[in-house]
């Protein structure tokens, strides 16, 4: 494939969690597999009935392979334990499952991946909902929402009211929480409104 050119992710016709994350290890369908350093596939409960989805891996997530593992990861760690839900017993993934970035400096500075990167990717979160099969999935920030309620949406419009997805799931909204690591003030209560969030969700899942 040329660089830059994007077609749409074609993951196996399989259930397998463990298949689709080594078929998706040699995804190219867009051209962030040459930024990345390699595909950050979800991880958790391979049956849960929440499925929270991020924007796309961060800088540790992009180095270690797993999702959620850098300081937003630690935010949304404190927000499950704070609302009783066991991390491993919740599936964690992202809309697009390369971290998309820009040099500043020695730094890779984070940037929003593209509606066309995240079309491009959708087929791998559709295969990991088909294989968990969630009662509830938890957007967090826009390009989640995005992705899972198939077009552009207001995050703080929406947020924590349960809704419908075009994928037929329970929906609840919530900011990213590598949001509220940018704040300068309003910590606590962002911090707050974010974890009575991620806890409709927990519950609406039964948890
Ligand atoms: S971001 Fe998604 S669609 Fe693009 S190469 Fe990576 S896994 Fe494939």
């Amino acid at each position: 494939m040329a660089a830059g050119t994007v077609t749409v992710a074609d993951p196996p016709k399989t259930h397998s969690l463990q298949k689709l994350r080594s078929a998706a290890s040699a995804c190219r369908a867009c051209p962030l597999w040459r930024t990345g350093t390699q595909t950050v596939f979800g991880e958790g409960g391979a049956h849960s009935p929440l499925l929270v989805v991020g924007e796309q891996p961060g800088d540790r997530e992009d180095i270690e392979g797993h999702p959620f593992v850098g300081p937003a990861g630690r935010l949304l760690d404190r927000a499950l334990e704070a609302t009783g839900v066991p991390r491993d017993e919740v599936y964690i993934t992202n809309a697009v499952k390369h971290f998309k970035w820009e040099p500043r400096g020695k730094r890779r500075l984070h940037k929003t991946p593209a509606q066309r990167e995240i079309e491009a990717c959708l087929p791998w979160l559709e295969a990991e909902l088909a294989a968990v099969e969630p009662r509830v999935i938890l957007c967090m920030g826009a390009t989640a929402a995005r992705a899972v309620m198939g077009g552009k949406v207001r995050v703080t419009e929406t947020r924590g009211q349960p809704l419908t997805s075009p994928l037929g799931k329970e929906v609840v909204i919530t900011i990213h929480p590598a949001y509220i690591l940018r704040l300068r003030t309003g910590v606590e209560e962002a911090f707050a409104q974010f974890v009575s969030d991620v806890g409709k969700a927990a519950r609406l899942a039964g948890f």
